[in-house]
């Protein structure tokens, strides 16, 4: 996991109770690019000029009189001067271009004024990265302030550790579970071998592809049920780069860039601003036939392929990186995937089975949330279980 919404409260609850502390992940940034047929296309261009583009065809609607809605006059005034301000629209409602856009001349202190770049081609604006890239973080999880933790992720999860102390066993495996009359048997492989404890009851957060697999007496229906639910074969690959050329030749600090090959997104880093190098993500992937192909590579073949699309975006970033480090969770033996996707059908017939408790069983984890893919589906997963074992 990377980032955090701002209104994901379990988990940053976690973060202030613990003393994690954040930073800004910077999600969007209009000076990123998108990959376009013609070349990479800094967002601030594309969300201008779609939105330049939407609010003249809409004005033009409203001057052929092809609105249905009963609207009067002062209302078709309102909504034409919405038009203008959305689009940045000339009076004349037509859009000319706009220093949202960028500049073609940037404003200087020399004689000849500013030119704002002009409008895109119309054409160019329907390519799917283009206008998928722009309406990204519009998404509830994915708009500002968005938040990570200084120094990574797993500093969450060091500083659960940290509290928890000795009830925590790192590295402990799991190889079965069969019910008792005193509740649960767990038998476990540790540092120094098996061991089997008893308890009254077992909350149960392995993710299912893996609790499926799992030698227990859990009742057929629910290990089908645990079985059917798909995994997302979402991948990463990430470079270290010595020069972080991203802020040094384009000004780009943080944010995403998005591109149609394989690597379909890279991510720049949202701290450490002007330092001398940086870690690159080179690829987040997560359509499941690319991420099984880019699975399917060896380490090396997954970098020339990544940074090959990279060179899209950045010509010259093949010579820029190094080291790479690349994940593909479908590959994972403790993971079994990336995040459960359920079907409309199975969260109508198989959700209510899955998280309801089983005699001394009680089930935890992103996967038993409506937030699948957030570390927030698992607390709140985790402290609706809570509840059932009071
Ligand atoms: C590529 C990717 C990107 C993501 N990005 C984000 C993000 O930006 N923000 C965000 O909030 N979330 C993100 N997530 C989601 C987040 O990581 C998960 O929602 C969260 O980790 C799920 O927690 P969990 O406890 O349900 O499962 P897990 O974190 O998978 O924990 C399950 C644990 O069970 C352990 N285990 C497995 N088998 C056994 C066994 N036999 N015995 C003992 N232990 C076992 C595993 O080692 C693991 O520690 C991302 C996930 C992925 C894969």
């Amino acid at each position: 996991p990377a980032r955090i919404p701002h209104h994901h409260r379990g988990i940053l609850g976690y973060c202030k109770a613990l003393g994690v502390p954040l930073e800004v992940q910077v999600n969007e940034n209009r000076a990123a690019l998108l990959q376009a047929s013609t070349g990479p296309v800094p967002q601030r261009r594309v969300q201008a000029d779609l939105r330049g583009l939407i609010a003249e065809l809409a004005a033009k609607g409203l001057e052929r009189g092809t609105l249905e809605a009963p609207l009067d006059e002062p209302d078709l005034e309102a909504l034409r001067a919405m038009l203008r301000r959305f689009g940045a629209l000339g009076a004349d409602h037509r859009y000319h271009g706009s220093s949202r856009a960028g500049w073609d001349r940037p404003p200087g202190a020399g004689p000849e004024a500013p030119r704002a770049l002009p409008p895109l081609d119309a054409r160019l604006l329907l390519e799917p990265t283009l206008w998928a890239g722009a309406a990204f973080t519009e998404g509830v999880d994915y708009a500002a302030t968005m938040l990570q933790p200084v120094g990574g992720m797993d500093r969450i999860a060091a500083a659960l550790a940290t509290a928890l102390g000795e009830a925590l066993v790192p590295g402990a495996e799991v190889v079965s579970l069969r019910r008792g009359e005193a509740g649960a048997r767990v038998r476990w492989r540790g540092a120094d071998g098996m061991r089997e404890e008893t308890a009254a009851q077992v909350l149960i957060t392995l993710p299912a592809p893996l609790l499926a697999r799992l030698d227990t007496d859990l009742p057929e229906a629910r290990r089908a049920g645990l079985a059917a639910l798909h995994y997302s074969s979402a991948a990463k690959l990430a470079f270290h780069c010595a020069r972080r050329f991203w802020e040094e030749d384009h000004a780009i600090y943080g944010g995403i860039s998005w591109t149609p090959g394989e690597a379909t997104q890279l991510w720049y880093p949202s701290h450490g601003f002007h330092a001398e190098g940086g870690i690159l993500t080179g690829a987040y992937i997560w359509d499941d036939d690319l991420g099984e192909r880019f699975a399917a590579r060896g380490p090396a073949g997954r970098a020339a392929a990544i940074a090959a699309d990279g060179e899209a975006l950045h010509p010259g970033l093949g010579r820029e990186v190094s080291a790479p480090v690349s994940v593909a969770w479908s590959r994972m033996p403790r993971a079994g995937g990336a995040w459960a996707e359920w079907t409309t059908a199975q969260r109508r017939d198989l959700y209510p089975l899955l998280r309801s408790p089983e005699g001394p069983y009680h089930f935890a984890g992103e996967y038993l949330s409506w937030l699948t893919g957030w570390q927030e589906g698992a607390v709140l997963s985790a402290w609706n279980a809570l509840e059932g074992m009071a």
